[in-house]
């Protein structure tokens, strides 16, 4: 079975955001890139879909050279190859899903994984859009995977509940958290994957449908005010809780 699973890097969850010079991105300096949380659970998938049915894992991610980061660390929890399709700009949900689609359909995929979302931008477009550019099924949300004569069957969550649907191969299927338990690299994967080749693809150039206009971070939050350690804060807290806060 061909197998893809896209894996994106983006700052880590613990990285204090600073707001770029030009004021539509994210200062780069400073900031630490992890594998994007959703897509561990996709990579794991393609792993045990590639264990229960043979062939190749191959992760995708599209950016620059610093993606090979995040592609070392697919290839040290067990995929079988990398690809980075390099465009150091920062494309819209529509320019990454036309770049991956793309590989997706020279490489022959017979299923593609992808996660929920990315944990920088937010869109949880990516997925969805490559199945409609591939003209294939996807499924998102997917909290439990069944494959068995070419249809895969998978369980969604949904507000309250669950729902079972049933796709023919190839699909898209969209990985949200609770999908699996996500493998640490092995020590001898990590020291595999600095050795495996990353290949690097040139993606056809898109016109942006989406521009970012502006981007500003939360206002701060005022410190925090402590009335006391003993009982009688407890009074104070009540009256300014009342008094000042009004949710009481
Ligand atoms: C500091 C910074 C630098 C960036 N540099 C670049 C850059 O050099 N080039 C560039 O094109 N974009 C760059 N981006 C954009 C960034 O990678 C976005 O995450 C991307 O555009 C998709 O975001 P989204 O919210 O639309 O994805 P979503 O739709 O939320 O993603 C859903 C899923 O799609 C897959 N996916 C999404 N994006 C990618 C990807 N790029 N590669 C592989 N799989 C993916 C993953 O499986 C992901 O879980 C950068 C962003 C930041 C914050």
């Amino acid at each position: 079975m061909k197998i893809v699973v896209f894996v994106n890097h983006v700052p880590d969850t613990e990285t204090k955001v600073k707001i770029g010079a030009d004021g539509v991105s994210i200062e780069p300096t400073g900031v630490n890139y992890m594998l994007s949380p959703y897509d561990e659970f996709a990579v794991e998938e393609a792993l045990k879909t590639k264990q229960k049915f043979g062939g190749e894992v191959a992760a995708v991610s599209l950016g620059g050279d610093a993606n090979k980061e995040t592609l070392r660390k697919a290839l040290a929890m067990g995929c079988d190859k990398a690809v980075l399709l390099k465009d150091a700009s920062v494309r819209d949900s529509f320019g990454v899903a036309k770049g991956l689609a793309d590989f997706a359909k020279e490489y022959g995929a017979d299923i593609i994984f992808a996660g929920k979302q990315s944990i920088d931008y937010d869109s949880a477009q990516v997925g969805g859009l490559v199945g409609e550019l591939l003209g294939i099924p996807s499924v998102s949300v997917v909290v439990k995977l069944d494959i068995a004569d070419g249809v895969a069957t998978a369980e969604r969550e949904i507000e309250g509940g669950h729902v079972i649907v049933h796709v023919k191969l190839p699909a898209v299927i969209i990985a949200q958290k609770g999908l699996n338990e996500p493998r640490y690299p092995s020590l001898k994967g990590i020291m595999d994957a600095k050795r495996k080749p990353i290949e690097e693809k040139i993606p056809a150039p898109v016109e942006p449908r989406v521009i970012t206009t502006a981007m500003y971070l939360p206002p701060a939050k005022s410190a925090g005010k402590i009335v006391g350690t003993d009982a009688a804060a407890a009074v104070e807290l009540v009256r300014l809780l009342h008094e000042e806060a009004k949710v009481i």
